[in-house]
């Protein structure tokens, strides 16, 4: 028989009606055995996510603030939901818990992560399965990064004792028993790690869109949605701000080579987003997958007579920026010109030291700094068959009146990485968007 493992993000946890959408979604499907939960989310756009509000409290706390009314709004939203499942469930005795364990500085993580403990006892108790706190089976190393190696060993142990079970996402434990969390969206890592371990077929993340979108809707007005992306396209356009999926979250589910749907709890009979390892098709009408755009990038451009024939230049370039702990994000580069590009929050302070070290490093002629700049990443695995993708990606821009400053085209052929003005980003790729997708 199949397995799912599936993940429920915080809007489809947000209120009891929605519990009750998901255990509708639960049981539909005998396959979905194990469910990860997401802490409470906004019930409307002014709403405020439980995890924030668990934040909040940790800083009243450590500012020396009285968090007994505040504290007293989040064992509200919890109390709502009990009462209105109709549960036989008293959750008053792990919010008094939680609340001291609080005010006796357990820190911020393990603040945070009661948000999605509490929801997944009150969602364990409701559909009935057996709950499985995410501190006995998700482990950190003493540095502080995940333990996938251990993890997995003592996670699939553990789920071959349940039948269904329902794991908290977002947390785990450090080696020293101290709560850690992933960073913000974790609980799409969870579901992946625990899709991992219970070797499932599908890892299904139910969120409140219908899947993945071949560009930002803030910007193009009603995109199409993407039916199927691979691993390799998804990390390319979520580097480039493209959200829905936690980027980490891709990672454990790749190295069993499962694939991940995309689904919508408001509208479950929608197919969404097929993530998968590979895959030959593609629609030919459809050259590209998905394009995404970020600002805040910085381009150091180093130009050199006869750099080409001078051994080492690069390293020495690159040695630079390692000794100043910068990493780079991209480098075109000409015969006497190497570019340098990198995120201008990380170089901002260091500038000028560094570009003091590249004087001396590679006595360069000229050294040109251009701040302003964002990258739009154009990506899709059918551009390595079709023929002038690259032209009418220029052509496309061009027309719209935008000055493009730099391409890259990855050697996969998997993306074509345009630079422009910060300014003219959204021209920029709504003009990309007209040209391909029509
Ligand atoms: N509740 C956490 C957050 O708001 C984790 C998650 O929802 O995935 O970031």
């Amino acid at each position: 028989m199949q397995l799912k493992v599936v993940k429920f993000g915080g809007s489809s946890l947000a209120d009891a009606e929605h519990f009750r959408q998901v255990a509708k979604i639960i049981k539909e499907d005998p396959a979905r055995r194990f469910v990860v939960p997401s802490a409470p989310g906004k019930r409307s756009k002014d709403d405020t996510k439980v995890t924030d509000m668990l934040y909040r409290c940790y800083e009243m706390i450590k500012a020396k603030e009285d968090i007994e009314e505040y504290f007293e709004l989040i064992c509200k939203r919890y109390n709502e939901i009990i009462a209105d499942l109709g549960i036989n469930f008293n959750i008053d005795g792990e919010l008094t818990y939680v609340k001291n364990a609080m005010l006796h500085s357990s820190g911020r993580d393990f603040a945070a992560s009661r948000g999605e403990y509490l929801n997944g006892l009150i969602l364990a108790k409701y559909l009935g399965f057996d709950f499985i706190d995410a501190e006995n089976v998700i482990l950190f190393k003493e540095n502080g990064t995940f333990d996938d190696e251990k993890t997995n060993e003592i996670l699939s142990e553990e789920l071959k004792k349940h039948e269904h079970a329902v794991i908290p996402g977002f947390y785990g434990v450090m080696p020293n028993g101290t709560i850690k969390t992933f960073s913000r969206g974790g609980s799409d890592i969870t579901g992946s790690i625990v899709a991992r371990a219970a070797g499932a077929d599908l890892y299904e993340n139910w969120t409140d869109v219908s899947g993945f979108m071949m560009a930002d809707p803030r910007i193009v007005e009603n995109p199409c949605a993407i039916d199927t992306i691979t691993y390799r396209e998804l990390r390319e356009l979520s580097y480039m701000g493209a959200t829905v999926l936690h980027e980490d979250a891709i990672f454990p589910v790749r190295i069993a080579g499962i694939p991940i749907n995309i689904k919508n709890t408001n509208a479950p009979e929608d197919r969404g987003t097929m993530i998968v390892p590979c895959a030959k098709d593609y629609d030919s009408k459809k050259v590209i997958t998905g394009i995404a755009g970020k600002r805040g990038f910085t381009a150091i451009t180093i130009e050199k007579d006869m750099m080409n024939s001078e051994v080492g230049f690069g390293r020495k370039v690159l040695e630079v920026f390692e000794d100043n702990e910068v990493s780079f994000e991209h480098l075109p580069s000409g015969i006497d010109t190497m570019c340098v590009i990198v995120q201008t929050s990380v170089i901002e302070e260091k500038q000028e030291k560094i570009l003091n070290s590249l004087t001396r490093a590679v006595k360069p002629d000229t050294i040109n700094v251009d701040n302003g700049l964002a990258l739009l990443a154009v990506v899709g695995r059918g551009m390595v068959k079709a023929k002038g993708t690259a032209a009418r990606i220029v052509s496309a821009v061009s027309a719209a009146d935008v000055n493009i400053r730099m391409i890259d085209q990855g050697s996969s052929e998997l993306n074509v990485i345009i630079g422009v003005d910060e300014k003219e980003l959204e021209s920029a790729l709504k003009a990309i968007y007209a040209e391909f997708v029509k």
